[in-house]
């Protein structure tokens, strides 16, 4: 599965994924500008893994909205006439504990945003990350997140110069 929260987040701050308005610096977990759920976005490689998604949140009743651009086109092409037909999943942030659980159930887990320690901000909602803190979780939107590691080892040659 491709890292799915920065594909609303740009270098000036987290967007609606509903109606792209700009929410940097924004704790709410409801956008400001149209009053929807602000969600995270899991993009899918896989639509095996789509369906196993969805049957998990079904099962266990977790809320969620789906789009499946390519439904009914046969094999496993994503991209069609130069159109992105991946499957996509919006989950609210509200919901990310219970989808977790519902996961866990399949043996399996919402992805790990991965974020470049140089820039410590989640991707998903753009508010600061803890350094030093292994495997973080942000503290507004509940999106785990992970330390690229070439920059551990950036870090880690840093501490040794004098
Ligand atoms: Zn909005
Ligand atoms: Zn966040």
């Amino acid at each position: 599965m491709h890292d799915p929260a920065h594909h609303h987040a740009t270098p000036d701050g987290p967007l609606c994924p509903h109606c792209g308005y700009l929410l940097r610096g924004v704790r709410s977990p409801v956008c400001v500008e149209c009053g929807r759920e602000r969600c995270r976005r899991l993009t899918f490689f896989d639509r095996i893994e789509f369906d196993a998604f969805r049957a998990a949140f079904g099962l266990a009743r977790v809320p969620y909205v789906c789009s499946d651009p390519g439904q009914g086109i046969l094999g496993m092409a994503t991209v069609i006439d130069g159109v992105n037909i991946r499957p996509v999943i919006m989950l609210a942030w509200k919901n990310f504990d219970a989808a977790e659980a519902a996961l866990e159930e399949f043996g399996l887990a919402l992805p790990v945003a991965l974020v470049d320690s140089a820039s410590p901000f989640c991707p998903c909602c753009g508010f600061s990350l803890r350094r030093g803190v292994e495997d973080p979780r942000c503290e507004v939107c509940g999106t785990r997140c992970a330390w690229y590691e070439e920059h551990d080892e950036e870090c880690a040659d840093l501490e040794l110069e004098p």
